[in-house]
């Protein structure tokens, strides 16, 4: 009954500007689920990255060592000759199954973002922080996007493309096409100040100006829409993603120059009273044969006469066979002229008077000279929604129209294995891992006058082969399921149990009490290179007091993971935060940056809180990146004060005044006695830090790195260190290649720094949940999870948890053990055979390597680019 409708309803779609006469349910429930062809994002990691172990499949880690290997590109090129192959054929027909699914819905921690389907091709519009963790969790395969578009230069819109770009280069991905505001050319300029080069991907921006795209799938056309702006001279970048109110600027002004004389926009290098709408429209597919009524009218179904026959018949000629005349229309089910969807993005009200009377859209709308549009897709917030004028423009497109709204209204899980892991976490220990939230500050959704649909993470929207909504990949988020099965793997609760009773019985420590005592650190993301879907990118939050928090390091997504940790108590939790400490360039540990600044504002306001700037501690080489963003994509420099790293080093030279005064007021601000920072041993200019609070704990934090004496010089006798432990002890080398610490590396400096406790972090992806053990655990060591929360007062506590959660991963672990000792037995055969040739070994050649590289360093001054990539 399903299809029924819906195909009656889409040859509605034939009659200009006719209303249907029966009403159409706006949601049909979904009937077959037809198209499931996605295979696994890590599947395609294992294919382009990874080297010859089949069961080491996910190794981000070697994304610095990635090269533009033939072998690994022969799936993109495998698509790029089948696209080839079409057009020599002269085939201009439009694929068969096409659908648009909802990534991120629009939320506060996921913004909105959509994946486009065919057989041909496929889309992303836009591309917010957290868009690929999605795709990556969700199984949407990145390595076949070779067009990104992309509605406004908007942090919220674009905070996630670096990341996007640096994997789909990895992935040795050959071309991607960036379509939209002109200014996406100046921040990918922005993106190189840190990612290198980028060779190897052919990186181009198609601006709003060259109109009209077409490739296998659709033709799309991009739309631009200036704002008109209001009278109080504000800039319109207040949007669902950005802080109501950015700090005044020069560039305010600048886009309101902008508006009154339209012929000096191109000169601006920064414009935010732009966005682009894309109008869609998929290319026209041809009817199908019908085998059993041409057989019934006489055909020569199954001999070699048929074959030319079908193509006239499907090209719509009548034919005569036998004398008999027969019409297509007979045997062949009606020509799909090609259905159009829309994408538009109205931020502010700003825009809501030019998206209205946008003439190119108008061809969509009832009595319009095109078909009308069978999907728009609306990146518009709640109160734009609800102004009259909004809802008329709306109202302008015919009833069969669907309209799905895409917003921080919405009401849908992403992240499904973070809720998942912290569910089953939170069975161990409510405190450390406290159960996630979700940020429920909304305005109630606007009772609108047409039909729509309201965004949920992976909700379908599919047009060929059958137009209808799909809902069955959308993810359920069930806590008790996740408990349930928890509980059913063996040995778990007896240990969660006896985890329990110690708890109980150490009167000195209180668990309950633990979420109460100072400092508290929140550990946002533990994973290394890129985010994955249970450990984020780098990012700890350090709670010095109730009111007082600073942040170390800060990757993509590190806003989200405060967002699902804190729920409604974010703003709070960011208005605490005055100081960030950046250990070096890597995009696992500075890209999550300008979110988490723009966020802070929002909070300030929101709380009605003075505005000021953040105290940042990182690598001088960030202001490159900041100053360009800042210059040509959105205001940011006002939200910093910025210290540099090295002038924290014991050697530096006395800071000048300016910088001497913030350093002071960073330490004010946390009652800090002390912040010092030094060089480790890992990529040009990266750092550690350490800091000592008046009260008279130590905190050291690694970075990432080598074993470094330094580290251990500024960490002497720390309370705490955080230290990264990417790999397992059994791969020294590529630990030394990768200039990372091992697990046992990392307890090493620990140890030789007489620190009361050591957190390992920053764990290869390969150990997804939980890493592997060493001998050199003790009672001082624990390991981080993303979301947990410790306090000082919990170290005894800590290695308790380990046999609880040893039984929780036991399975991962066995399958990381019989990994490790393959692994093992290979190298000893290789290394084995290496000598005998009179070669290096393994561990020589790539120390080798290393020492290679710090004489390089040393020597030729290499540009920071050509060294810093991506972990
Ligand atoms: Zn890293
Ligand atoms: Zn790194």
């Amino acid at each position: 009954m399903n299809t029924v409708h819906l195909k009656l309803r889409h040859l509605t779609l034939f009659v200009k500007g006719q209303a249907p006469s029966v009403a159409v349910p706006s949601l049909a429930s979904c009937g077959s689920a037809s198209h499931r062809s996605v295979f696994q994002f890590f599947r395609t990691m294992a294919t382009f990255i990874n080297n010859n172990n089949n069961n080491d499949n996910i190794n981000p880690n070697t994304r610095q060592l990635v090269g533009p290997k033939k072998a690994k590109q022969k799936e993109p090129l495998r698509r790029i000759k089948a696209r080839e192959k079409r057009s020599k054929r002269g085939d201009v027909h439009g694929p068969s199954t096409v659908y648009l699914q909802v990534v991120g819905a629009g939320s506060r921690d996921n913004p909105a973002s959509l994946y486009l389907f065919s057989e041909y091709n496929r889309y992303l519009f836009n591309c917010g922080e957290g868009t690929q963790r999605l795709m990556q969790e969700h199984k949407l395969k990145a390595a076949h996007l070779d067009n990104i578009f992309l509605t406004r230069l908007s942090w919220a819109n674009v905070g996630g493309l670096s990341g996007m770009i640096l994997t789909l280069k990895d992935m040795c991905v050959p071309e991607c096409v960036l379509s939209g505001p002109p200014q996406l050319e100046n921040f990918l300029t922005s993106i190189k100040s840190f990612s290198g080069p980028l060779e190897h991907i052919k990186l181009s921006v198609r601006p709003y100006t060259d109109e009209t795209y077409a490739d296998g799938t659709m033709t799309v056309y991009q739309v631009p829409i200036f704002a008109k702006l209001g009278g109080d001279g504000r800039s319109p970048s207040s949007g669902s993603g950005s802080p109501p109110r950015s700090p005044a600027s020069r560039d305010s002004i600048q886009a309101n120059i902008s508006v009154e004389n339209p012929g000096e926009r191109q000169m601006l290098a920064r414009d935010s009273s732009l966005v682009v709408s894309f109008i869609c429209k998929l290319h026209p597919k041809k009817g199908n044969f019908l085998v059993t009524q041409a057989r019934e009218l006489g055909l020569p179904v199954g001999t070699a006469a048929i074959g030319p026959l079908i193509a006239a018949l499907k090209d719509g000629k009548t034919i005569t066979y036998e004398d008999k005349e027969i019409r297509p229309e007979q045997v062949c089910t009606p020509t799909d002229p090609g259905p159009v969807f829309i994408v538009v993005e109205c931020p502010s009200e700003n825009f809501v008077e030019a998206v209205c009377t946008n003439q190119q859209m108008r061809r969509y709308q009832t009595g319009g000279t095109e078909d009308p549009a069978v999907l728009v897709v609306h990146m518009t917030p709640e109160s734009i929604l609800k102004a009259d004028q909004y809802q008329e423009w709306m109202e302008r497109f015919p009833s069969t129209t669907e309209h799905l709204i895409l917003n921080e209204e919405t009401s849908t899980f992403h992240n499904i294995r973070s809720y998942k892991i912290q569910a089953q976490l939170n069975m161990i220990h409510s405190e450390i891992f406290p159960q996630l939230k979700t940020y429920n500050i909304r305005e109630p959704q606007a009772a609108l006058r047409v039909a729509n649909v309201r965004a949920e993470c992976l909700l379908k929207f599919q047009l060929r082969p059958v137009m209808e909504w799909q809902r069955d990949a959308i993810p359920s988020c069930n806590n008790e399921e996740f408990v349930k099965e928890a509980s059913e793997i063996p040995n778990f609760l007896q240990e969660v149990g006896k985890c329990k009773k110690f708890c109980s019985t150490n009167p000195e420590e209180p668990p309950a009490e633990c979420g109460k005592q100072y400092p508290e650190v929140v550990f946002l993301g533990t994973g290394s290179a890129l985010p994955m879907k249970t450990r984020n990118v780098s990012g700890t939050l350090v709670n010095i007091s109730p009111s007082q928090s600073v942040l170390l390091d800060c990757g993509e997504g590190t806003f989200g993971q405060l967002c699902r940790h804190y729920g409604d108590g974010v703003d709070d939790v960011l208005s605490n935060i005055s100081t960030v400490f950046i250990s070096h360039l890597h995009a696992d540990h500075h890209t999550g940056l300008l979110k988490l600044l723009y966020q802070r504002a929002r909070a300030l306001t929101t709380l009605g809180k003075e505005f000021s700037p953040i105290y940042l501690f990182a690598p001088v080489e960030i202001m490159r990146w900041l100053s360009q963003y800042h210059h040509h994509c959105e205001e940011i420099l006002s939200h910093i004060n910025f210290i540099p790293n090295r002038i924290m080093c014991d050697d530096a030279e006395a800071p000048k005044q300016r910088t001497k005064s913030f350093i002071q007021a960073a330490l004010r601000m946390n009652d800090l006695q002390k912040f010092q920072t030094c060089l480790v041993r890992h990529c040009r200019n990266a750092f550690a830090c350490s800091f000592t609070h008046q009260s008279g704990w130590k905190l050291a934090f690694s970075g990432d790195t080598m074993p470094c004496d330094a580290f251990v010089h500024i960490g002497k006798n720390a309370t705490l260190v955080i230290h990264e432990a990417t790999l397992e002890d059994m791969l020294e080398e590529e630990a030394l290649e990768k200039r990372h610490s091992t697990t046992s590396q990392a307890i090493g400096i620990g140890m030789k720094m007489d620190a009361e406790f050591i957190m390992l972090n920053h764990f290869s992806q390969r150990y997804a949940k939980i890493p592997l053990f060493s001998e050199d655990f003790s009672d001082k060591v624990g390991i981080s999870f993303d979301h947990m929360r410790i306090c000082l007062g919990d170290f005894k506590i800590l290695p308790r948890l380990i046999p609880a959660l040893k039984a929780l991963f036991a399975e991962d672990i066995g399958e990381m053990e019989e990994r490790s000792e393959r692994r093992e037995l290979r190298n000893l055969r290789e290394s084995g055979w290496e000598v005998n040739a009179g070669q290096k070994t393994t561990a020589e050649v790539a120390t080798g390597r290393a020492a290679k590289r710090d004489q390089e360093e040393a020597a030729h001054n290499v540009e920071p680019t050509k060294r810093i990539k991506t972990s």
